[in-house]
């Protein structure tokens, strides 16, 4: 399932020194089996699961899933697109606000950035389910829709509250509906990274951060932080976002290609790997300075959407670098910097 916590994760939470922890973990990863066989359908009929907005602009539909299991998705409907201020619908619920208002920073995002109207570009409605299942610990995009746990209160909290998992799963439909990445090994970790990406920049835009004053982390504001964890994963330091966790163990990525996961675990290591371009990004990223979207972001943005399914690291790192040479000039600064972060994590360019 494409959901934020990847499987390795739930694994370690399911042999979590707390029983109750250890429970959860186990019901959440029935969920996840569960959600996992839809999204592969889905997957290869993108088209068929977009729900067309009735605008052709940005619009959102949020449920409330009332704490039922994922199969019963969507729920009730308490929110609409326009719908706001206190006599509202479910405004005085925090998770459907986040939701609503969340969804509308990524596609805001996409279209003043990049002129994309909607995930498929052709105006897709946003529609999210909240209060998934029973302190359910994870957010996930089913091809259809979005759907988020309200965490346990004691490693994770709602997955509403962060805007870069929020962007992270939707722009895994923004994947879908361009290169469409297979979900396994580098095509599938590109297609990590690349959700990453968007994740971090709906995020350090919606902030006005520059690269200097972003915190390069992910999942930061979903997780009940203590000395042992901080985040899912950093960009900036890949594979120190959480040590010797009693709940969750330790931050597998690696930040290099010689340390690479050659496993089968996790779709052949999906969100271990992503560790590595995250990297190459945030190196591309720090050298161009100033706001992460306005280069780095374009550059990666006009990558995704010449990719194909089967592309690896390598395609990744030439078509990146051919974007900034399109955009910036091929000995432009930008240009030397993307070929400069590849060859830095271990994928040298000509
Ligand atoms: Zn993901």
């Amino acid at each position: 399932m494409n959901g934020i916590l990847p499987p390795f994760l739930l694994e370690r939470m399911a042999e979590s020194p707390n029983p109750q922890t250890r429970r959860w973990a186990m019901e959440n990863l029935a969920a996840s089996a569960a959600v996992r066989s839809e999204r592969r359908v889905l997957s290869t009929l993108p088209q068929m699961a977009a729900i067309p907005s009735p605008t052709g602009r940005k619009h959102r539909l949020i449920y409330d899933a009332l704490n039922k299991p994922t199969h019963a998705l969507p729920g009730k409907l308490v929110r609409r697109e326009g719908e706001k201020g206190p006599n509202g619908p479910g405004s005085n619920d925090p998770a459907v606000s986040e939701a609503y208002d969340y969804s509308g920073a990524t596609y805001d995002f996409y279209w003043e950035q990049f002129e994309r109207n909607s995930l498929d570009d052709r105006g897709m409605s946003l529609i999210s389910s909240v209060h998934v299942g029973k302190q359910y610990a994870n957010a996930f995009w089913n091809g259809e829709q979005m759907a988020y746990g309200d965490g346990d209160g004691r490693t994770f909290v709602r997955f509403t509250k962060a805007l870069d998992v929020v962007a992270h799963e939707l722009s895994h439909g923004v994947v879908t509906h361009t290169a469409n990445l297979e979900y396994q090994d580098e095509p599938g970790a590109l297609n990590e990274h690349f959700a990453d990406v968007m994740g971090i920049l709906v995020k350090q835009w919606h902030r006005g951060q520059t690269v200097k004053q972003a915190d390069w982390l992910i999942g930061n504001d979903i997780l009940v932080k203590t000395p042992t964890r901080r985040a899912l994963r950093s960009f900036a330091a890949p594979g120190t976002a959480y040590t010797n966790d009693p709940d969750i163990g330790s931050d597998p990525q690696p930040a290099h290609m010689r340390d690479k996961y050659d496993g089968e675990d996790d779709y052949g290591g999906v969100h271990i790997n992503s560790g590595i371009p995250n990297h190459a990004f945030y190196l591309a990223a720090m050298k161009m300075g100033g706001q992460a979207w306005k280069k780095a972001g374009r550059i990666w943005y006009r990558a995704l959407v010449g990719l194909t399914p089967r592309s690896s690291f390598k395609i990744a790192a030439q078509t990146t670098a051919e974007k900034a040479a399109a955009l910036y000039g091929p000995r432009s600064s930008e240009a030397i910097a993307v070929k400069q972060a590849w060859s830095s994590v271990g994928v040298p360019l000509k």
